[in-house]
């Protein structure tokens, strides 16, 4: 597996309902590459086409044209190999309640023909966290627990690539913080991680690339960090001491500045003005600095932006 693409899309199309008067087009022409060793997130609204790529992969959804490649293998060509490469963590909570996680796993793993030796049962539950109740009834499992329990089935057969689709839609803060930590701890050893969501908050903490698709169509991909600098705009949020001070140093800069009750705000572009150029600036005008926040773009801004909202 030398190949440092895990996945490969070329112009990947789906319509639902050809010819028909619901026809939607649900991927127009989607090209993109995910790194092997990334956590890429494919972000975009409700409807964009997350699920449908997702479904294209697991092979639950026909793509109507386009080329995909797995770790170089033709997706097309050699569904059944690729299929083992891949392991699909879907959104509902589909669990068996009467079931223990250690029997849902060994089935599972029976389901991919993974041979008795070579099952890595308690390890899995080990790593998801779940030792402790490999042998309680699923029903008897916390929200967060199944999620767990999700992606634990979806590693019985150790593949390469985990693919995630909205792996914390409703569930609470600490779950979610707790979620990250496991798939974190996943791509440290080595899994390829693809998540789809349409919570910015969690691509920017948890990715390093991101695509964002809107309408079936990819806006932008790249990484996290070059994605948020598409926006060139930084404030810095004084909270001022005393209004004994002289804003003439500050006002001669190629900076926006506005006096909002005890603050004095100001904005910038990064790519225009040094911050250090703003601090001297800020001594020369004599200001009592009580406090200083600086806001860096985030990732909604860049969407907002791209998918005008
Ligand atoms: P997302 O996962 O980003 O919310 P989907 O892939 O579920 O988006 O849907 C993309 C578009 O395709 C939506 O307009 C949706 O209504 C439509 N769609 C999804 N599945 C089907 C289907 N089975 N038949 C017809 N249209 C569908």
């Amino acid at each position: 597996m030398s190949s440092n693409v895990a996945i490969s899309v070329r112009d990947l199309n789906k319509i639902y309902g050809v010819g028909s008067k619901n026809e939607k087009v649900a991927l127009n022409n989607i090209s993109l590459q995910v790194k092997k060793g990334s956590i890429f997130g494919l972000l975009g609204p409700n409807g964009a086409g997350k699920s449908t790529f997702i479904n294209i992969l697991a092979d639950l959804v026909r793509k109507t044209s386009g080329h995909i490649d797995i770790f170089g293998m033709s997706h097309h060509k050699n569904l059944k190999d690729v299929k083992k490469l891949m392991g699909i963590v879907p959104q509902e909570l589909n669990i068996d309640p009467f079931f223990t996680p250690y029997e849902l796993l060994e089935i599972q793993a029976g389901l991919f023909g993974v041979p008795k030796k070579n099952r890595r049962t308690n390890e899995i539950l080990k790593l998801l966290a779940l030792e402790d109740k490999s042998h309680a009834y699923a029903r008897t499992l916390s929200g967060g627990m199944r999620r767990r329990l999700l992606i634990a089935k979806a590693m019985v057969h150790d593949p390469e690539i985990l693919i995630l689709d909205e792996p914390t839609a409703g569930v609470d803060v600490e779950l979610r913080a707790n979620l990250w930590t496991n798939i974190n701890k996943l791509n440290n050893e080595g899994k390829t991680i693809i998540i789809t969501t349409h919570y910015l908050h969690e691509a920017e903490e948890l990715c390093n690339e991101i695509a964002i698709i809107d309408n079936g169509n990819l806006i932008t991909k790249d990484t996290t960090s070059n994605i948020k600098s598409l926006i060139d705009r930084k404030q810095i949020i004084i909270s001022l001491d005393s209004k004994n001070f002289n804003l003439d140093p500050i006002i001669g800069l190629d900076v926006e500045c506005e006096i909002n009750s005890d603050n004095l705000i100001i904005n910038y572009k990064p790519s225009k003005i040094r911050f250090n150029k703003i601090l001297d600036a800020l001594k020369l005008s004599n200001i009592q600095i009580k406090d200083l926040t600086i806001n860096e773009t985030k990732l909604e801004d860049v969407f907002l932006k791209l998918t005008k909202y």
